[in-house]
């Protein structure tokens, strides 16, 4: 199996699914985390070039530390849009890395460039699979996607799918350390501390000792039965 996590800024994919990816990785399983931003804007003392170069280096080291492979796209942060051009590009990451399931953002954010990598994803997802998109790459339809949570993200957010992250729960908090921004001393948001507790509620939940949980497209929802189950 293999899992895309696509995050507007590099850190975003490694909170929202590195637990999840970690999980999968351990059992065999294969991730990539593919950053449309770097997210260099945000340092109180450093430049966006210099943070930017910080924030790649530290993505990277993220990614081995959950056995994955971190991709990166060239937007800046807090300058990304949702043009054909970009959703092709990352249409053309689908089409390369063929992932069985893809982790994105939920719709509904504060910050405009998860809002619009949300769109992109969706587009792009419907280029990678559409066969009459003549690419350089063939065709691929992934089997599932998942709205990851997101201390940005919360508006209508709907927990409906529950990952047991329990035995990666300590290696992925780990791999966020691997950041600054969970280190702290970037930001006045307690990162770490957040996206730990919304893994003991996400557990909590749903009877793991720790957990990932996941909102799905509406048409995900439907169930098909012949019968009501037995
Ligand atoms: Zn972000």
């Amino acid at each position: 199996m293999h899992i895309l996590v696509i995050g507007a800024h590099a850190g975003d994919a490694e909170a929202m699914a590195g637990a999840t990816v970690l999980q999968h990785t351990t059992r065999g399983h294969t991730a990539t985390l593919l950053h449309l931003t770097l997210g260099g804007k945000g340092h109180p003392a450093l430049g966006e070039e210099e943070y930017s170069q910080q924030k790649q280096a530290e993505a990277l080291a993220a990614a081995a530390a959950l056995g994955a492979e971190a991709r990166f796209m060239p937007y800046r942060d807090g300058e990304l849009l949702s043009t054909e051009e970009v959703k092709f590009a990352v249409a053309d990451v689908v089409r390369g890395t063929r992932p069985d399931y893809v982790i994105t953002h939920w719709e509904n954010s504060i910050h405009k460039d998860h809002t619009v990598t949300h769109q992109i994803v969706g587009d792009a997802l419907f280029y990678a699979a559409v066969r009459a998109f003549a690419r350089e790459q063939p065709a691929h339809s992934v089997r599932g996607v998942y709205y990851a949570e997101n201390w940005e993200d919360p508006f209508g957010f709907q927990p409906e799918v529950y990952i047991d992250v329990s035995s990666a729960y300590k290696g992925w908090l780990e791999a966020l350390k691997c950041y600054q921004l969970f280190r702290g001393g970037v930001s006045r948001f307690p990162y770490l501390e957040y996206y730990q507790a919304l893994a003991v509620i996400r557990g909590a939940e749903s009877g793991f000792k720790y957990a990932q949980a996941y909102a799905i497209p509406a048409l995900a929802r439907r169930r098909r039965l012949e019968t009501f189950p037995l």
